[in-house]
């Protein structure tokens, strides 16, 4: 090798970037080799080398001679891409593959700026090529003209250097290698932003307008980006009609920028896709290149998809957005616990600003007490667990402590790892306080509810109104409370103390009772509820003579609430009074709650005065009865008699004889039904007198049963029994008139049937008789009630006669012979009733 050469070598590396380059063809190709050669004195001489696989290969050594595929290249200026020799059509067997031991190989010729060859870019390695090549040889090319400036660049200097003797060269030497360096480095530069972002992102397109016929040229990954058509040159406007309508104005701006004020471009807008309607982000970058002259030559750059970005972008704005307009609370901090970001809630929630917390520690607002939660917090996020609706204090920059809840979740780095959490923090005292009002709310539904049933429930006054002094002192935590009933004296201004509760009632007795002073007086007026913190400082405190207020010795009263209980006619029935000796013990829901309750009350007295006057009434109704009935009894018992003496004087075939019969049958019914008025009466007074004996019930059953089939043509009784004696110790009239009682309501209520059916059973120590009939029957609701004093089922049943009190004297009747008695029925069907007696 020549001097000249070995200096050559030397000199190429010492070109920074032409080492780097072969670093980066390696890099991106996966190939271990790659190396620039040139012919010298026809040979093919290694000029710079990176060899990562050990193919040996070293600056300075000439390559094989028969080098013919490069050759090829240098001739045609073409690309030649050897995936696998083994496998190629051609170069299968290829000396050069054989001598330099290669399997892949990728060669580009580098051309100087004369269009000179200078030599070739080439990489190889000992493994076939697995990925598509077709993206590489545009690089290789790249490469390969970056090297070419370096060299021409080099060159000149070279040559400069070697003239600069000749002075009167120099000047102009001087000249063609300051323009050739600049030219070569803006090429460079260019071509250094292209590499950079098809490495960066492999979304990017190449495009160029002619400044002179003003054609745009684009590469095909732009064309298909914006729905362009995939061959031909495009016109400016062409070009335009895929950007969004909004960034067009914009985009001329930058068009005229920068052919007419010289300015590269650098702008970001949207395209939509001409085909899909899709809407893409890019981002364009453009340069202008001048002559030597300084007028352009070309205005090249490339556009870059950065629609996801953007997306991204977008999405992390809105999430901003979200953040800070959040009502929650939202902090980030490291796994350290130092604070990372703060939003406009937390400002306003703990009373620091973002500017006085970020870098803190979050100690800052965490209570001493809860500190130790802070590293529970930190270990679970650690382990990439989320912390969800955990209850807990937390300290504004004021010290005051407010709940929250909390929800923390570990925040990732790209690759997954956890490196912060990010706290959720709600505050929960407005749900805290409505969650007590709720359960208060609650509870004292409860209590009303409970203390609504129980006087509801009870009929007596007195009980009423001490249930509801007892609930209400209670419920008010009362130190004491009373209800006054409103009842005017003679003066017409005194009140009757009822009810009393956490106090003896020794404690009022000594005194008047409360009179119509300024401060009861509106309670017993149902003027609404007085309610004092104390009362002892209102000014309708201690007017009133002799006292002035509170008696000595009377109850310390301070706290004082008063609630009228009215009726619903609106009279004021009376008032319920509390006191407790602390000042401002009751609150506006106690008033709400005894309120509730004195309307309940009011109610409940309502209901047990009614009840009252209805007993009274009752009473006067049943003593009317007895007293009718037993007067009745005498004079029917004696037109009885007459009628007996009249009809015996009378002649066998006497005419009349038939109507004095009938009148006997009426009266007959009427003695019946003033007996069993009677019975009623006595029933009422306890007095209905039974005489025991022993008999056989088997026996009565045939008798009355004989009797009544006599008596009656519609109906055929059927006696089902098994003929054995049923000895029964019993008053005998009476268990006889409450059969004759069914067996004739069995009757009345069917007249569609024609059978009634009378059965008894002997089971164990009780006789079991029933009467079935297949009448009219009985609603489910009405079976309890038909055994009442003079009820009567308002249906068919009541174009029937009868007062409603047969089956309630046959009740009674069973009932005092420790039986039972029951109904058992279906309306349309008929009915069976029975009862159960015990047999000795
Ligand atoms: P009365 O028959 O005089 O009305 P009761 O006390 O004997 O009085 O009967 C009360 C009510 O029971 C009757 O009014 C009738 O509505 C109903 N009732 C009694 N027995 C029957 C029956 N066998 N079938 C249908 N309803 C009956």
């Amino acid at each position: 090798m020549t001097d000249e050469i070995q200096a050559d070598i030397e000199a190429v590396s010492q070109i920074p970037l032409i080492n780097t380059l072969l670093d980066v063809a390696i890099e991106t190709t996966g190939l271990g080799f790659a190396a620039i050669a040139r012919i010298v004195d026809k040979q093919w001489i290694v000029y710079a080398v990176k060899d990562s696989v050990g193919f040996g290969l070293l600056p300075g050594r000439a390559l094989p001679s028969n080098m013919a595929v490069d050759n090829d290249i240098l001739q045609s200026g073409e690309t030649v891409i050897i995936d696998d020799v083994q496998t190629h059509p051609h170069y299968r067997n290829h000396p050069m593959a054989a001598a330099l031991g290669f399997r892949s190989y990728i060669a580009v010729p580098v051309l100087k700026n004369d269009n000179n060859p200078f030599g070739i870019l080439f990489a190889m390695d000992r493994q076939p090529i697995s990925f598509d090549t077709s993206k590489f040889i545009g690089m290789f090319n790249l490469f390969a003209n970056l090297i070419a400036n370096q060299l021409n660049a080099f060159e000149s200097s070279h040559k400069s250097e070697s003239e600069l003797l000749r002075e009167q060269q120099i000047s102009k030497l001087q000249h063609v290698y300051n323009n050739q360096l600049s030219e070569a480095n803006r090429n460079l530069e260019k071509a250094n932003l292209k590499l950079q972002q098809a490495i960066d992102t492999g979304n990017m397109g190449t495009w160029s307008i002619n400044p002179e016929s003003k054609q745009v040229t684009m590469s095909a990954f732009i064309r298909n980006l914006a729905g362009l058509p995939a061959e031909g040159e495009l016109t400016i406007e062409q070009s335009m009609s895929v950007v969004d309508p909004a960034y067009r104005e914009a985009l001329t701006d930058v068009l005229r920028d920068a052919l007419v004020n010289h300015i590269d471009c650098d702008i970001e807008y949207p395209l939509i896709n001409g085909v899909t309607g899709e809407r893409k982000w890019v981002r364009c970058t453009g340069k202008l290149l001048y002559d030597g002259e300084g007028n352009i030559t070309e205005y090249s750059g490339v556009l870059l998809d950065i629609t996801s970005r953007k997306q991204h972008e977008d999405k992390q704005a809105m999430l901003a957005a979200i953040i800070e307009s959040s009502d929650d609370a939202i902090v980030s901090k490291t796994l350290d616990g130092i604070i990372t970001s703060w939003n406009n809630s937390a400002e306003r929630m703990f009373g620091y600003t973002e500017r006085e917390v970020v870098g803190k520690h979050i100690s800052i607002i965490i209570p001493e007490d809860r500190l130790a939660e802070e590293t529970q917090i930190i270990s679970k996020v650690s382990n990439s667990e989320r912390v969800e609706h955990f209850e807990t204090m937390r300290r504004t920059k004021s010290g005051v402590e407010i709940p929250l809840s909390l929800t923390i979740s570990p925040i990732r780095n790209e690759r997954g790892q956890v490196i912060g959490a990010s706290k959720i923090a709600r505050d929960i005292s407005r749900q805290k306080i409505a969650e007590e009002r709720l359960q208060n709310y609650a509870e004292h539904m409860e209590i009303l509810n409970s203390i609504g049933q129980t006087i509801s429930a009870d009929l007596d006054t007195k009980g009423i109104l001490q249930k509801v002094t007892d609930a209400t002192t209670q419920l008010t935590g009362a130190e004491f409370g009373a209800f006054f009933h409103n009842m005017v004296n003679d003066k017409g201004e005194s009140y009757t103390l009822y009810t009393l509760s956490g106090a003896p009632r020794e404690a009022f007795e000594k005194f008047p009772m409360p009179r119509n002073t300024k401060v009861f007086g509106p309670t017993f007026r149902g003027e609404g509820i007085v309610r004092s913190d104390d009362i002892t400082k209102d000014p309708r405190y201690g007017k009133n003579a002799p006292y002035y207020g509170k008696p000595e010795g009377h109850l310390p009263v301070v706290s004082y609430l008063a609630v009228p209980v009215t009726a619903k006619n609106g009279e004021v029935i009376g008032g319920l009074f509390f006191g407790h000796s602390q000042p401002g013990r009751f609150k506006k829901e106690h008033e709400q709650l005894v309120a509730g309750v004195a309307a309940q009350a009011a109610v409940a007295l309502d209901n047990a005065k009614l009840y009252d006057e209805i007993r009274i009434l009752n009473a006067k109704k049943d003593e009317f009865i007895g007293l009718a009935s037993h007067e009745l009894k005498t004079p029917v018992t004696s037109i009885n008699g007459y009628l007996q003496i009249v009809e015996r004087g009378m002649a066998k075939d006497d005419r009349n004889k038939t109507f004095i019969n009938k009148a006997r049958t009426q009266v007959s019914k009427l003695t019946t039904l003033i007996e069993d008025l009677l019975d009623v009466s006595k029933i009422q007074t306890g007095k209905l007198p039974f005489s025991y004996t022993k008999f056989d019930l088997a026996a009565i059953l045939n008798d009355i049963t004989d009797m009544m089939q006599q008596n009656n043509l519609t109906h055929k009784i059927q006696l089902h029994y098994n003929q054995q004696p049923i000895m029964l110790k019993a008053d005998q009239q009476r268990i006889e008139q409450v059969l004759i009682n069914l067996i004739n309501n069995a009757i009345k209520y069917s007249p569609g049937a024609d059978k009634i059916i009378v059965n008894a059973e002997l089971s164990g120590n009780k006789v079991s008789v029933s009467v079935q009939d297949f009448g009219i029957g009985i609603e489910k609701d009405q079976h309890e009630r038909i055994f009442s004093r003079f009820y009567r089922v308002e249906n068919l049943a009541a174009h029937m006669s009868g007062l409603g009190i047969g089956l309630y004297i046959s009740q009674q009747i069973i009932e005092r012979h420790k039986g039972r008695m029951r109904v058992e029925s279906e309306p349309g069907k008929g009915s069976t009733f029975v009862f159960e007696l015990p047999v000795n």
